[in-house]
């Protein structure tokens, strides 16, 4: 039996342990990723990616990959409503679009808004895979955590058993965590909602029954066969959603050939040609962790929040966790920061798990709301119901690791009101050139700490290169607006970020801010290095 040291275990390969692996990678850390399964996911599960997830995919140089992923689904959108699909008329058939509100994201608000949000997790986690292979994970399939005492992990492979001693774990073990079950770690929440659904992914050619006539989920009311279908490339590959009674049913109800007898029925068509390649039992939930650390484990991703799919936030929200986790923990090993910065993982990201499972059962109790955004603004707001990009994007963080901040949200519905530069919140998106190149200013961040100040913040600019060099840590520094070498094209940094020519706001590595000053201070250099060594629990 063979012993390792390592800096990170992390227990499960699905999006979120793959995307810790790929975080940790980039900020220089090789964490050891172990999954129980022979390979990546085969099932389509999460399709939709909110813009934060986009814009985090995109720091990570994969945006191309992913919408190219996508493509066979993204200019398609709506939801059908049908009887059977062949006997009803498509052209007239009744169809939801999904409505934005006209404070929804644009291309002012983030780099990614115009780019398409759809992947299927099954062709995203490969993605992730081999990214988070490059970036120096070491991602092991067929191995599973057997044990977890005292520090001490105990992985199971056909290989043999492996002893490994990690400094920290991060829990990305899914819906049914057996880490913070192991950890006496409770849940808060419904929990099964009623109910259950059989996902049957399966081929069938319907493209040219439903050409020009594509759709996301088309929902069939056919008494005989009711469910919902899921476009998976809207041509040969779909997940036929079945629900049933779990008191008085099981999965095992509905073998392979009943499931595409029930597949024909439901499309209309009694001849076709239907291979059921998987069937994925799942009971739809909702809960959050009742905390989302122990010592040195940290829960993400389903394991520490899982919400009903209408809303598509279960994936979002755990990428985002693995996004908050990685670079804290990277700092803290490669000995920039002190242990106290990881308290700020459970600060900022358990109410962001509460809120989001809030806002997911708001969208399964009113689904009507949750399609029609720009009709029904005054009932959602009356409900409590943000919009979905306010839930992916729109948050604030209050903790240690972000100077004076008020997790309020400004609006529920208006991202750009809550984006705003105050500490807490995501950097604002401003587009900006730099000798002929267009960038955003989300791309001066993801590594480092980052200062950006206004045209005439130099005290800031040199303070921070000064703090910087006194904590042993790299700290960019930029000046945006007239004569700068980054253009404003749009002239509109200083109020995108609430500060005058001589303010600056300083960026985590996450890509929040971390503190603000709206002008100028007669102690720059103190004031720069103090908030730094108190984020970084330095003192
Ligand atoms: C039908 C359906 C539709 C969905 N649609 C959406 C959507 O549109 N948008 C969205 O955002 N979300 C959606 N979700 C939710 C989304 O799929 C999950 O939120 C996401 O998969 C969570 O990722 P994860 O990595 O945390 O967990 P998982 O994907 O569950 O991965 C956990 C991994 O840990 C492994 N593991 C567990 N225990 C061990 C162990 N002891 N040792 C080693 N490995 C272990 C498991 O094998 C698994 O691979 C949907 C879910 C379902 C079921």
């Amino acid at each position: 039996m063979s012993e390792t040291n390592i800096d990170v275990l992390v227990v499960g390969a699905g999006p979120v342990g793959l995307a810790t692996g790929l975080f940790l990678g980039r900020h220089g850390v090789r964490a050891l990723v172990a999954e129980r399964h022979p390979g990546t996911t085969i099932y389509p599960r999460a399709t939709g990616l909110a813009v934060r997830t986009r814009e985090i995919l995109r720091e990570a140089g994969l945006a191309e990959s992913v919408a190219a992923a996508g493509s066979a689904m993204a200019s398609t959108g709506g939801k059908l409503i049908v009887d059977t699909l062949a006997g009803t008329d498509l052209a007239t058939a009744k169809r939801i679009w999904p409505r934005q509100s006209e404070q929804a994201v644009t291309v002012e608000h983030s780099p990614t808004a115009d780019v398409s949000g759809i992947c299927p997790q099954d062709r995203l986690e490969p993605i992730l895979l081999d990214a988070a292979r490059a970036a120096g994970a070491r991602v092991q399939f067929e191995t599973e955590l057997a044990g977890f005492d005292g520090g001490v992990a105990t992985l199971r492979s056909p290989g043999g058993e492996q002893v490994v001693h990690p400094r920290y774990v991060v829990a990305a073990d899914g819906a049914a965590s057996g880490l913070r079950e192991s950890l006496g770690i409770g849940t808060i929440g419904p929990g099964p909602l009623g109910g259950a659904v059989l996902s049957v992914l399966f081929e069938a050619d319907l493209a040219n029954l439903i050409r020009g006539h594509e759709f996301v989920v088309c929902e069939i009311g056919t008494p005989a066969a009711p469910g919902l279908l899921l476009a998976i490339n809207n041509s040969d590959r779909w997940v036929f959603n079945i629900s049933y009674d779990p008191d008085t049913a099981s999965p095992a109800d509905y073998p392979e050939q009943r499931c595409a007898e029930l597949i024909r029925t439901a499309i209309g068509r009694p001849g076709l040609d239907v291979r059921v390649l998987a069937r994925n039992p799942w009971v739809p939930s909702a809960f959050s962790a009742e905390a989302m650390r122990k010592d040195m484990v940290f829960l993400a991703g389903d394991a520490a929040h899982v919400m009903p799919p209408l809303g598509a936030y279960g994936l979002n929200t755990g990428i985002a966790d693995a996004h908050n986790i990685a670079w804290k923990l990277a700092a803290v090993i490669n000995g920039m920061a002190g242990p106290g910065l990881l308290d700020s993982y459970e600060q900022e990201r358990l109410p962001v798990a509460r809120f989001t499972v809030e806002q997911a059962m708001l969208c399964q109790r009113n689904p009507r709301l949750h399609w029609d955004l720009a009709g029904s603004m005054a009932e959602r707001e009356q409900l409590g119901m943000a919009d979905p990009q306010v839930v992916s994007a729109g948050y604030r963080y209050r903790s240690r690791a972000v100077a004076e901040s008020h997790r309020e949200l400004a609006s529920l519905s208006d991202f750009a009101a809550n984006v705003d530069g105050s500490p807490g919140g995501r950097v604002p998106h401003v587009r900006l050139a730099r000798r002929g190149e267009r960038l955003s200013t989300l791309d001066l961040c993801g590594r480092d700490f980052v200062l950006l100040g206004g045209a005439s913040a130099h005290r800031w600019a040199d303070a921070a290169a000064e703090a910087g060099r006194r904590l042993g840590m790299r700290v960019q520094a930029y000046q945006i607006g007239r004569g700068c070498p980054l253009v404003d094209l749009d002239g509109n940094w200083r109020q995108a970020a609430g500060i005058s020519a001589e303010g600056a706001v300083l960026v985590r590595p996450d890509g929040f801010v971390a503190w603000r000053s709206t002008g100028r201070s007669p102690i720059p250099e103190q004031t720069l290095h103090d908030t730094l060594r108190t984020i970084l629990d330095r003192s």
